[in-house]
């Protein structure tokens, strides 16, 4: 650990740098250990310095939007936590909005309706920034940011900036080039269509209301545990609640009244509790029904790899 406070002291980031902060304080889960060093670039030149000096020391990184779809370690983060919200500026061109990485969905959101523009409103009240729904390509209500997104600003393996065009057919359900490709999304351009304010607003304010029923908003919580599968013939939430186990806890942790396929924190659950209640619902669904569940939320950080699936294992950038 003094190692790395040294070596950050000589690359002479300037940008707010934090030791042993707790993850808690950065997820929607309210749940995570402390990161070794948590550091928020303030400009590109920075975050370049940081990648490559993480690069060439072998030292590990993770890239943090909102934190909106991770459970993070109770034991917290080995390495530098790379926080994105300072790359939030949003701005509109014609039918175009180009918004940065940290920004919040919902904010692109109010500013497509803003400049009387449809296509975005399926992200609004959606927790997460532009950099994490990208890379998770995050859906709901029949849409996909893949449906919307023109092309992204990146950061390569190799330090250099770049301006990709992305189409539809690079995504599919949950996943993105990014998944494969490492790249740090910096900013996203979505293509739009001119639309009807009022018309506009309605759909924002469905949406939002549809999550306040589905008790979204209530508790802590990372959105979806699981995937769904079209296979299975019911989302995984009707599945959960077919076996009952909707308000299964363990813990402060709970699977939610409102939703099965939600866990969520009602005051000081640990990880471990949120990961035993996957791990139960996935022994359950597995015995009772023969179907095998897949994790959609992310696990970073000091997991004990025997709680991890073997994919899950490479998740975290380096
Ligand atoms: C109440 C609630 C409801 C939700 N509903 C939905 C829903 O309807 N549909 C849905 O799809 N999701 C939903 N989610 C999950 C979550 O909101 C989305 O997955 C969101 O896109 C995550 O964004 P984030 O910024 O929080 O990403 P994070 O959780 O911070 O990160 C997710 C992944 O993206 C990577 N990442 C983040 N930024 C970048 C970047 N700039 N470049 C490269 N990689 C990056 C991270 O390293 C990590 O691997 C919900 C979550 C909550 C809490």
């Amino acid at each position: 650990m003094h190692t790395l406070r040294e070596i950050l002291k000589k690359i002479n980031i300037q940008d707010n740098v934090l030791f042993d902060e707790p993850m808690k304080n950065h997820t929607t889960f309210r749940i995570g250990g402390p990161a070794d060093v948590f550091v928020t670039p303030s400009t590109v030149q920075s975050l370049k310095t940081l990648v490559s000096f993480c690069r060439n020391n072998g030292i590990p990184f993770f890239l943090l939007g909102q934190g909106a779809n991770i459970l993070v370690a109770d034991e917290g983060i080995r390495g530098i936590v790379i926080d994105l919200s300072a790359f939030s500026r949003i701005m509109t061109a014609d039918t175009k909005i180009t918004a940065g990485a940290g920004a919040f969905v919902s904010r692109v959101s109010e500013a497509a309706i803003t400049a009387g523009l449809t296509g975005l409103e399926f992200l609004y009240s959606m927790p997460g920034s532009v950099g994490g729904a990208l890379y998770m390509n995050a859906r709901c209500y029949g849409m996909e940011i893949a449906f919307v997104v023109e092309s992204a600003a990146i950061l390569d393996k190799n330090g250099n900036e770049n301006i990709i065009s992305l189409r539809k057919k690079d995504f599919s359900y949950k996943k993105s080039p990014f998944q494969k490709t490492g790249d740090i999304i910096l900013s996203a351009t979505f293509i739009l269509k001119q639309g009807k304010k009022p018309e506009i607003r309605e759909k924002m304010d469905e949406y939002r209301l549809d999550r306040e029923r589905k008790g979204h908003f209530l508790f802590p919580c990372a959105g979806s545990v699981f995937k769904n599968n079209k296979k299975f013939g019911k989302t995984t939430g009707r599945i959960i609640d077919s076996l009952g186990l909707k308000g299964y806890c363990i813990g402060d942790a709970r699977v939610s009244p409102e939703h099965g396929n939600i866990i969520v924190n009602q005051g000081n659950a640990r990880a471990l509790d949120v990961m035993h209640i996957i791990m139960f619902l996935e022994k359950k669904v597995k015995m009772e029904l023969g179907l095998e569940l897949e994790r959609e939320i992310i696990l970073v950080g000091a997991w004990n790899t025997e709680l991890q699936k073997p994919e899950e294992r490479y998740e975290q950038n380096s």
